[in-house]
């Protein structure tokens, strides 16, 4: 039987769900609000994927800033928001200058330019007159104070997580927030100025979108303290993009009640959340992720799906991807890490995970063994575990999860790609280049 105070919050939950629901939907508003001449209106002709095309804006950030429903209808003289911060810079008119030249200069379209800013293609511009353009995608440079924000990922895909980097060009402490958390950004690399011989300071970090948030239009807040103790603030759009999970009915057995199994799931979650929310640990991986197990184990359930228990009564995501194996495979560390726990858990059964450093978390659960403790350096290819059926579970199997400051992505891209794309390409072009 439920308490009083646990039947209180069940009646609290889904006021606080459309309370989450409507800040999220409110807030790219609230950001379109701050520059009302930022607008484009739509001409004779004019398509969603046209203008998106020739302002330099991806195609769903333009959709999730107007809230449209439907792509296909667009009247002529409806006025679109622009999405704030989307690499919008202003040039300076030459001598001699029109619309037509400008564009024909940065390959953008006369006649958007001109609708953009309140002209016509062949107007005679008098020089040193401003004529605002819109950039093509691809990072943005966006200095503010004392920081440069070299790269902020434009879309980030549900389950999928964008780096993020700034240089910093005094010592100062860089704060991030988005979708409502903080983001686990660090120092990651210390240059030194080529030309002016001072020191670079460059500040990294992942952007999760949990599969959980739902796509739209998240503004990303950096923030730091000035010298003169103001702090200094910067949002940015990154777009939450959509992604098709499969659904998995599940019904629990009757002698099973639904809500005291969420309830024990809700505990264990609260127990490893101070585990993995950790930022402290410095980097230790730089390659791609190897798999845990042998390349031929295949995959029973894939990241993401959607699971709905007992016909509706609640719903949860797979926070990681499943691999059939005998029990007593040989799970091994994919990178160098250090093993931040290694116990048996009620749900998860015996766990092991290891802490890759600046936030980056990998999990093992079910296993018939841990063969590491807590507080061990491992490197790639150390074995950790074996394979079982501990815990919730119905079978032998590996069940991989990877989180980033706490929140589940799909591990499976991380063995593809290296782990500090913008740092790796750095390093990469410097090895050539010597
Ligand atoms: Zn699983």
């Amino acid at each position: 039987m439920l308490t009083a105070r646990q039947r209180a919050l069940c009646r609290l939950l889904p006021l606080c769900l459309f309370l989450a629901v409507m800040l999220a939907v409110l807030q790219p508003d609230r950001a379109a609000a701050q520059s009302p001449d930022e607008t484009y209106v739509v001409q004779s002709g004019d398509t969603l994927a046209s203008i998106a095309a020739d302002l330099g804006i991806p195609f769903e950030v333009l959709v999730a800033a107007n809230h449209l429903s439907d792509i296909n209808s667009l009247d002529v003289g409806q006025v679109l928001l622009l999405p704030q911060g989307f690499g919008r810079r202003t040039v300076i008119a030459r001598p001699g200058d029109t619309v037509q030249t400008i564009a024909r200069r940065h390959g953008l379209s006369a006649l958007r330019l001109a609708i953009l800013n309140h002209t016509n293609p062949t107007a005679r511009l008098f020089p040193g007159q401003p004529i605002r353009l819109l950039r093509a995608t691809g990072p943005r440079p966006v200095p503010f104070g004392s920081v440069e924000v070299v790269s902020v990922p434009a879309v980030v895909v549900q389950g999928r997580a964008g780096w993020l980097e700034a240089e910093v060009e005094r010592p100062l402490s860089l704060d991030v927030e988005w979708s409502g958390a903080p983001l686990g950004i660090r120092p990651i690399e210390i240059r030194g100025g080529e030309e002016t011989g001072d020191m670079v300071t460059v500040w990294g970090g992942y952007v999760p979108a949990s599969v959980a948030l739902e796509p739209g239009v998240y503004p990303l807040i950096m923030s730091y303290e000035a010298t003169t103790g103001v702090t200094v603030t910067r949002s940015l759009p990154v777009y939450v993009q959509g992604r098709a999970f499969p659904i998995q009915n599940i019904n629990l057995p009757p002698d099973k009640n639904a809500l005291v199994e969420q309830e024990i799931s809700l505990k264990e979650d609260e127990y490893l959340s101070p585990v993995w929310s950790r930022t402290s640990t410095a980097i230790q991986w730089r390659k791609p992720f190897l798999l845990p197990l042998p390349a031929e184990a295949p995959t029973t359930s894939p990241f993401g799906v959607r699971r709905n228990y007992n016909a509706g009564q609640f719903f949860a995501f797979h926070t990681g991807q499943d691999f059939a194996a005998p029990g007593g495979t040989v799970v091994l560390a994919p990178a160098d890490g250090i093993v931040a726990l290694a116990e048996p858990l009620t749900v998860r059964g015996i766990s092991v995970i290891l802490d890759h450093g600046a936030g980056l978390f990998t999990g093992y659960w079910h296993l018939q063994e841990a063969l590491v403790a807590a507080g061990e350096a491992v490197q790639a290819g150390d074995p950790i575990g074996l394979v079982g059926t501990t815990g919730r579970s119905t079978g032998a199997h590996l069940h991989w999860e990877l989180r980033m400051y706490g929140i589940a992505v799909d591990p499976m891209p991380f063995l593809a790609q290296p782990l500090l794309p913008l740092l790796t390409a750095r390093e990469e072009a410097d090895q050539t280049g010597r």
